[in-house]
């Protein structure tokens, strides 16, 4: 049995403060992550601080974009009118993840810092991970990597980012409001998660005790045509092999604007940039997507047993392009 602290936080600058001052303290929102870790033995916090009373569960759609408390649940925000209308890919990426009821749990601030499903992290009983035990090795290198990812691996770690919700919010150019010991700031979700490098343990620029507080979307009224196409190996409650989150700017036959990310095949939720670049000033043609998808994958440095997910992960784009390109064209 190992004791753990316990506090709520009545306010946002206390919570963070409470963090600041012990190392080994984390905020806990919904629980749906943290708790599964903490029961394997992979986490290991002193003292947990229960953010759930704090005012930041709004969701609000603004003249600007959209504006996500950190405390929204995933539930809420994927049937929120205002997401489902001009963001449907954010409301598709969420219901695609997890269950009802771990949906009903889990909050914005916490899918984003949700943690790999790579077994060897997950299961302490493997003693190579340099993500868990930095400098141990990385146990699926050369052992079972079938799910592990494609694009920003390193010989140190090929471990997925797992979240649904943060490839759609990666293509949408979301911006992560984080209150923190030295106040306010913002980081765009592209700067956010870190590729592994040599440093696979630290997973996103957040310093100890800072708190998201919000997570903006700005407005972008073409990403009302936009979509989430998830591949994966049954049809619900299932991580993704592959997903593709698209939004099109369509005008007189000629793609203007791109936004895509991909999913499931990356060690952070992957921004596709080389086939944005591919997509802006051609037609919506499949030669096109074809291209683009080609552009994208040319990256990526796949092992023996997931070798699969370059021709999936182009697949699953080439067919969300198409899917987004059929709903008409924007004004
Ligand atoms: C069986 C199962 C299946 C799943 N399937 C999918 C899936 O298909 N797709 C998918 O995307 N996800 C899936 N998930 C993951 C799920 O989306 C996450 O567990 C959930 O989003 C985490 O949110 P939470 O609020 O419960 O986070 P918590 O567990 O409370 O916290 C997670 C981490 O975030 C930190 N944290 C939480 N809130 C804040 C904050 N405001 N500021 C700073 N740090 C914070 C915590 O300290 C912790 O480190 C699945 C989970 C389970 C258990």
């Amino acid at each position: 049995m190992k004791p753990i602290a316990f506090g709520r936080a009545r306010t946002a600058a206390s919570a963070v403060q409470t963090i600041a001052v012990r190392p080994n303290a984390m905020f806990v929102a919904g629980g749906t992550s943290l708790v599964d870790l903490m029961k394997e033995g992979v986490e290991l916090p002193e003292a947990l601080i229960d953010v759930n009373g704090l005012p930041l569960s709004a969701i609000e759609a603004r003249a600007d974009g959209l504006h996500l408390g950190a405390l929204a649940t995933n539930a809420d925000v994927a049937r929120h009118p205002a997401v489902v209308a001009r963001f449907p890919v954010l409301a598709e990426a969420l219901l695609s993840g997890a269950s009802a009821q771990l949906r009903n749990m889990a909050t914005v601030g916490g899918n984003l810092l949700q943690r790999t499903r790579c077994p060897y992290f997950r299961d302490v009983g493997f003693e190579r991970c340099n993500k868990r035990a930095p400098g141990s090795g990385c146990g699926a290198i050369e052992g079972h990597h079938r799910n592990h990812a494609i694009l920003g691996a390193s010989d140190r770690c090929i471990a997925t980012h797992p979240s649904d919700m943060a490839v759609a919010l990666v293509a949408l150019d979301a911006v992560v409001h984080v209150l923190g010991p030295h106040g306010e700031r913002q980081i765009p979700l592209t700067a956010f998660h870190l590729a592994p490098g040599d440093r696979p343990d630290r997973e996103h620029v957040l310093g100890h005790g800072e708190l998201i507080t919000a997570v903006t979307v700005p407005a972008a009224p073409w990403a009302a045509r936009s979509h989430y196409l998830k591949v994966r190996d049954r049809a619900s409650y299932e991580f993704a092999l592959a997903s593709a989150a698209v939004a099109l700017e369509v005008e007189a036959g000629v793609i203007r604007q791109a936004r895509i990310a991909l999913g499931g095949v990356g060690t952070v939720p992957w921004r596709a940039y080389a086939a944005e670049a591919a997509l802006v000033g051609q037609p919506p043609t499949e030669a096109t997507f074809d291209e683009a998808a080609r552009m994208e994958l040319a990256q990526a440095r796949p092992l023996a047993q997931n070798a699969f997910k370059v021709t999936l992960a182009a697949r699953a784009l080439v067919k969300a392009l198409e899917a987004v390109a059929a709903k008409g064209v924007s004004a």
